[in-house]
């Protein structure tokens, strides 16, 4: 059975490239019937932001991705006690890694760790814990001394664990389902640490692997930054005996800014690098937004996240969740970088909301029209946004395109006064009041006959006076059909509103 896992670290809100790896694990576990999988990565306790993990429940929740397993999910038998990173124990598998002599203690101070660093540095070579470095350490003699090295600890020196690199290169390769075959050089790599006594915790890679390994994950979906920790995985899997057991990678490509030029980062904020909704101490940042106050529709989100980096072979791009799960396989994930289009991001929004029903976006519509004082029934709210909802992106641009539904325009367009309201035209409008008071049956189209009588009796434009009439019950040259308008405001409204442009 299918297991993958969303991993994230508690460290802030989630970044939009988070989010789509989140969900390109949730298609594929649910194409193939399997479970998703939410782990909190939180052993680096400096990083750790209080409330972010509710927060990352809550994006999942926002955008329809059911977790299956993990933390803010009732327990059932098969659980693992815990998804949370900090409540589990890893000591077992550090003490196994340094019998079998894939690990070893080292007691290196900051202080001895800077001296390296520099005299690499005076060298102009990056400093690197690898092989060489540790050849000279003296504390490679402490990897030898066992007792030594028991009197240490028992003494309280502080250590971390590391993982030991082969001391003669060793080609490393893998099968990335995105990516093909990786290979690496063990050579290239560092001894990194994987346990600190420092607070007693496994790094993210000891504990990431053993995690994925007790939790049977069977697929590990996760960004191109993580490419690089893969050969260290791949030997942990091989130290600890479970490599038949190691799951696939499927590293997915970046997110690029809407240059094209380098990886989106949470600093390009409204072009689409903002987080599904904010999280308080970003604003701080400067950076408060997040797509779900932006107006996005979370089905919006997924959609466009869904093309962030995988295409369906066809030229649709408008998919439901359901449609995506059906859809999705991990051979149609791009090798290269998916450039982030604000522009492509607001159409989802605009398609996902045209889609929509009236009766729904009025229920959205209501709160704004609340707060500007207009109490209306959901039927005639309904009848409004029907008339407007091609015209817009999101919800919060609805007022702009129907206000005229609600209100009598408080300032007129100067230019299409100066266009339309010319010549016979005032004259025209305050002949056409008492007219239209003698009409009975207001509905659309009495009301364009009589105009268009008047008109004719005249020997106007039709266009003309039409234009200035809209411009009466508007305040500009836009907006739906005008007799529709005229007959929605009412009688009374309209009437009122011609005398008002005539003054
Ligand atoms: N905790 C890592 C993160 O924050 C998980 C990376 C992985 O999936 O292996 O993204």
């Amino acid at each position: 059975k299918v297991r993958v896992r969303f991993a994230p670290s508690p460290t802030g809100p989630l970044h939009i490239g988070g989010v789509r790896t989140a969900l390109f694990n949730y298609l594929f576990a649910k194409k193939h019937g399997g479970d998703f999988i939410l782990r909190i990565e939180d052993t680096d306790s400096t990083r750790f932001v209080e409330g972010a993990e509710e927060y990352i429940n809550e994006s999942m929740r926002w955008l329809g991705m059911k977790v299956d397993e993990g933390v803010g999910v009732r327990h059932k038998k098969g659980h693992q006690r815990s998804y949370r990173q900090s409540k589990r124990s890893y000591k077992q598998y550090v003490d196994k890694l340094i019998k079998s002599g894939h690990a070893y203690y080292a007691f290196d101070t900051p202080e001895s760790l800077e001296k390296l660093r520099e005299r690499a540095e005076s060298r102009k070579e990056k400093f690197s814990y690898d092989v060489k470095t540790r050849r000279q350490l003296d504390n490679s003699l402490n990897i030898e001394d066992k007792r030594f090295v028991h009197q240490r600890i028992n003494n309280g020196e502080p250590y971390v664990v590391r993982f030991k690199m082969p001391e003669k290169n060793e080609e490393i390769y893998f099968d990335d389902l995105v990516r093909g075959r990786v290979h690496f050089q063990t050579y290239n790599l560092d001894d990194k640490v994987i346990y600190k006594s420092s607070d007693n915790l496994p790094t993210y890679h000891l504990a990431n692997v053993t995690d994925d390994y007790r939790m049977g994950i069977t697929h590990v979906i996760r960004g191109e930054e993580w490419l690089p920790s893969a050969p260290l995985h791949v030997m942990l899997y091989r130290a600890l005996n479970w490599e038949d057991t190691m799951p696939q990678f499927a590293h997915l490509p970046l997110i690029l800014k809407p240059t094209g030029k380098g990886k989106l980062s949470k600093r390009d904020g409204d072009k689409g690098g903002f987080p599904v909704f904010p999280l308080n101490w970003q604003l701080e940042d400067g950076i408060a937004a997040g797509y779900r106050e932006s107006g996005y529709f979370p089905e919006a989100v997924v959609n466009l996240l869904a093309l962030l980096g995988w295409n369906p072979g066809t030229e649709q791009e408008l998919f439901s969740m359901d449609e995506l799960i059906q859809l999705f396989s991990i051979e149609r994930v791009n090798k290269s970088g998916a450039r982030f289009d604000p522009d492509k991001a607001r159409w989802f929004n605009q398609q996902h909301l045209v889609r929509k029903s009236n009766e729904e976006l009025a229920k959205l519509f209501q709160a704004e029209l609340k707060e500007r004082g207009h109490e209306r029934e959901n039927g005639y709210v309904s009848e409004v946004v029907g008339l407007v909802k091609e015209r817009v992106n999101f919800v919060s641009e609805l007022w702009e395109q129907c206000s005229f539904f609600f209100e009598a325009p408080v300032e007129y367009d100067g230019k299409v006064v100066k266009k339309r309201w010319k010549g016979d035209v005032p004259a025209f409008m305050t002949e056409l009041v008492p007219v239209l008071e003698q009409l009975d049956n207001w509905q659309a189209d009495a009301i364009k006959a009589t105009i268009a009588e008047q008109i004719e009796a005249k020997e106007l434009g039709f266009g003309l006076v039409m234009n200035a009439f809209r411009l009466a019950l508007v305040g500009g040259g836009f907006g739906p059909d005008l007799m529709t308008i005229a007959e929605m405001i009412g009688k009374e409204e309209t009437i009122q509103r011609l005398k008002a442009a005539v003054e």
